[in-house]
């Protein structure tokens, strides 16, 4: 028996994916890489952005030839946009060859509605509309041998006026300490060489539970025996906390790095967002880590053509890119999001959006190709070792502490080790290296 998993949006979803892959693990399946060949078909959905949404409904429809073919196999949807309002609703009566539908908050139950489905014939379409606690005793399988993902803080309460999260995802809700140690350190017993704790909101984390905060928990954490190391998304400058950066300058194990998620430069897009910070707040912050940590690569993300976003709103948040300087950004387009409050406000003509967005990309652009150049070209960095170049035969990469990609020749060999490596050449997002003695 064969099961294939087709993921769509954050790491959030990849991270339920490897539960469900965990949970398939159990009954007896085996991951393949095809849905042709899968006895069980998972698509994991999201819906953070309306591409996103378009994609895994484009995906859906593409597996009724399939199911007309093989009607015994079984194919599965969850994720956030079934989830959201009556989407699972509409999705089962658009596509009514999907045999079984749960969301974000039932995901644990998987197994039994697979059960279900196998043993009695049932088509089974669940959405719980609330969540239960931190589910913890979910078995996972890790889709990678060097770096692996936990939860420790699940939900979000920011209610930011353009995201859907806290509505697919409830709220905060924080993994009990001795869970999250355990897990940790059974993995890095096991081999792991790098753990990312993984939340919608990590700086939250404890508040729901009392007694520790997250630079206490990942203080903790680096004192685990081993060569590993520690990463940590995503953060929000709301909550971001002095202590925090004391923890990552003097633990080892702690990447120097920070996904720290602006989304705007200007305050009164800030406030329209309901991000509880202003520009000068962020650029505090920053000049703090900096202070501290000179080397931090620091990334972010960014939203442009937001509604009620000016000309001038726009100028200030490139000015805010070019006092940074990030190792990298993520940058998007505005993406109206059905039962947010920005949803119902007048948008920007998307012609608007997309001159916005072309400028920024190649701002960051510049900014990346110069970084490369002054700190980079001719250095040596320690990498660890996680893959194969996804398509240059030979080539291999890993990440500095700093969260960059260096691609290198090597073989199979050196997944999974610490190796030093000299930048020789770098392209506008990529740098190319060679192993030192
Ligand atoms: S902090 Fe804001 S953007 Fe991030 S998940 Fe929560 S509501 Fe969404």
């Amino acid at each position: 028996m064969r099961y294939h998993i087709i993921t769509f949006g954050c790491q959030m979803n990849v991270h339920d994916s490897e539960k469900i892959a965990g949970m398939l693990t159990e009954l007896g399946y085996e991951k393949c890489d095809s849905a042709e060949q899968a006895d069980v078909i998972v698509i994991n959905t999201c819906c953070i952005r309306e591409t996103a949404e378009s994609k895994a409904i484009s995906k859906i429809g593409s597996l009724k030839q399939i199911k007309d073919k093989h009607p015994e196999k079984i194919v599965a949807v969850c994720g956030c946009m079934t989830q959201a309002g009556d989407n699972s609703q509409k999705l089962s009566e658009r596509f009514p060859f999907i045999d079984i539908i749960f969301g974000t908050h039932n995901i644990h139950h998987f197994k039994d509605y697979l059960l279900e489905r196998r043993e009695l014939g049932k088509k089974v379409v669940e959405i719980w509309e609330r969540e239960e606690g931190a589910i913890d005793d979910v078995p996972v399988l890790t889709g990678n041998s060097v770096s692996a993902f936990v939860n420790i803080i699940y939900g979000c309460n920011n209610f930011c006026t353009y995201c859907i999260v806290p509505y697919v995802r409830g709220r905060e809700r924080s993994r009990p300490f001795e869970a999250i140690y355990s897990e940790v350190k059974k993995l890095i017993e096991g081999d792991y060489k790098e753990v990312v704790l993984l939340g919608q909101n990590v700086n939250s984390y404890g508040n729901d539970i009392g007694g520790m905060k997250f630079y206490q928990l990942l203080d903790k954490l680096s004192k685990i025996e081993g060569k590993y190391r520690l990463r940590f998304m995503t953060s929000h400058p709301k909550d971001f906390d002095d202590n925090l950066i004391r923890v990552i300058r003097d633990n080892e194990r702690v990447c120097n790095s920070i996904h720290l998620p602006v989304q705007s430069g200007s305050d009164r897009i800030l406030k329209a967002m309901n991000r509880n910070y202003t520009a000068a707040d962020y650029l505090k912050i920053i000049e703090k880590i900096y202070k501290h940590i000179p080397d931090c690569g620091i990334t972010s993300d960014f939203m442009v053509g937001f509604p009620g976003e000016t000309d001038e709103d726009f100028k200030a948040t490139l000015d805010l890119v070019k006092k940074v300087r990030y190792n990298g950004c993520y940058m998007f387009v505005y993406s109206r999001r059905k039962g947010t409050p920005a949803a119902e406000w007048e948008q920007v003509p998307d012609e608007v959006k997309k001159q916005r967005i072309v400028e920024l990309i190649s701002l960051q652009n510049q900014i990346t190709k110069e970084i490369n150049r002054e700190k980079y070209l001719g250095n040596t960095f320690e990498i660890l070792v996680d893959g194969k170049h996804d398509k240059r035969e030979g080539l291999y990469c890993g990440k500095t502490e700093c969260g960059r990609l260096i691609n290198f020749e090597g073989d199979e060999s050196h997944i999974g080790q610490f190796l030093n490596v000299k930048v020789t050449k770098s392209a506008t997002s990529a740098l190319f290296g060679e192993i030192c003695a």
